[in-house]
């Protein structure tokens, strides 16, 4: 059967679809309710979500063989850990569903499509680990600049291997999930205790993740030629920060509650299959990688990503427009890196991809980059200056892939920062 599914021509029956993030094209997954349904797998198609759970009771996934209705559940690891060939099965069943001119469903419309206005979208995985790279050589350089102006922007190991560290998956959150900016220690130049309190530097952080479908067994390596066996599809994420409390904890071992307590995830994963007219080649890598690390090919993914803050009541101002293509480090160096020295990978793991920042200034992807360190503050739509976020703040994150007449869109990430617990 020939795969159709990135035909840029092929529309639905699904009125307006081709207008939104999630025309045909795209078919990302994710975890909805609703005030009848109990969680479920779904699809995203224009305004309204395929209920998989419904699809699958109708019989119109029979062809994927599944030994039970994985759809069924509040998580997408058991669908997930079935492997590419059905992930790409999956994706071809719906698309023929929804094509115009095939009218299997219409007689089921009204039980199979659900309005997102009326779903409650969840935390798409059980996420076993998290881990978060540092692959932007924008991002890397400008931190060096701000923090070690003496010395080289980038450090030594920098340009050898993705840099990355193991986060926690406990605090990833899916969009729409509102956290207390956190208090820890902070010090201050010239002080000799520090001292503790809400951050007064809380940022975020414009990063992409991918999600892994396919586990593996420790001692295991995964080449950069086969990680799209491994890596279902990426989804937008938004790493927040406090830059005080990471100032004063980071040497030596690295971030550590600066940044374990809250990490945002949308509630859509669009699938690499969807993405792959998408793939651009990454910047040029000098000095040349080891061989483990080589790639041919097309890695990166041309994807507009957009931040926008929206002070308590006001309107969304546009802070930042970068790019997923911009990163120096592609996820299959990622991956492969990841795995070099035997360590197993889960299904549901999310790997991010550190800030996200595009070699101008506007495609900062960190306040502490947009301010410099707060010294230029951000100027918004109402005339306030930001130089880190305030409370009742809210960042939201967006993304899409532009294909001709249509957009493979990841929706948004989004989340309000509310005031410090006593
Ligand atoms: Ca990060």
């Amino acid at each position: 059967m020939t795969d159709h599914t990135n035909d840029p021509t092929l529309e639905s029956w699904v009125k307006g679809a081709r207008d939104t993030d999630f025309p045909i094209q795209n078919l990302p997954l994710g975890i909805f309710s609703t005030s009848t349904l109990t969680p479920r797998a779904g699809m995203a198609i224009g305004e309204y979500i395929v209920d998989l759970n419904a699809l699958y009771e109708k019989g119109f996934l029979d062809g994927l063989n599944l030994s039970g209705n994985v759809f069924a559940q509040p998580v997408l690891n058991s669908f997930l850990a079935g492997g590419h060939t059905r992930w790409s099965a999956l994706r071809r069943i719906v698309s023929d569903l929804l094509t115009e001119g095939n009218d299997t469903l219409r007689p089921h419309e009204q039980s199979v499509l659900v309005p997102q206005s009326m779903a409650h979208m969840h935390l798409p995985l059980q996420i076993p680990d998290y881990t978060d790279f540092y692959s932007s050589m924008e991002h890397a350089s400008n931190v060096g600049k701000m923090f070690r102006p003496n010395m080289e922007a980038l450090l030594p190991n920098w340009k050898h291997l993705p840099v990355g560290y193991h986060g926690r998956a406990s605090s990833i959150v899916v969009s729409g999930t509102d956290f207390h900016r956190p208090c820890g220690q902070t010090m201050k130049d010239g002080d000799e205790r520090p001292e503790y309190g809400p951050t007064k530097q809380l940022d975020i952080e414009l990063e992409m993740a991918f999600v892994i479908g396919q586990a593996t067994d420790m001692g295991r390596r995964i080449p950069t030629g086969s990680v799209r066996d491994f890596v279902y599809g990426l989804s937008l994420f938004n790493d927040w920060s406090a830059r005080d409390i990471q100032r004063w904890e980071y040497v030596p071992l690295g971030p550590f509650l600066g940044k374990n307590f809250a990490s945002s995830l949308a509630p859509w994963i669009v699938s690499l299959d969807a993405l792959e007219p998408f793939r651009v080649e990454g910047p040029e890598q000098d000095p040349e990688v080891l061989d483990y690390l080589k790639t041919s090919g097309a890695q990166n993914y041309d994807i507009v990503l957009e931040v926008y803050l929206t002070p308590q009541g006001g309107e969304p101002s546009l802070i930042c427009t970068s790019n997923h293509k911009y990163l120096y480090w592609n996820i299959a160096q990622q991956l492969a890196h990841h795995t070099v020295n035997g360590c197993p990978v889960s299904v549901g793991d999310v790997y991010a991809s550190g800030t996200i920042s595009a070699p101008d200034e506007n495609g900062f992807g960190s306040m502490l980059e947009l301010s410099w360190k707060g010294t230029r503050p951000i100027q918004l739509k109402d005339g306030s200056t930001r130089t880190f976020l305030l409370d009742h703040d809210t960042i939201t994150i967006r993304g899409y892939c532009q294909g001709n007449g249509y957009r493979i869109g990841f929706g948004e990430v989004t989340g309000t920062v509310l005031p410090a617990l006593p």
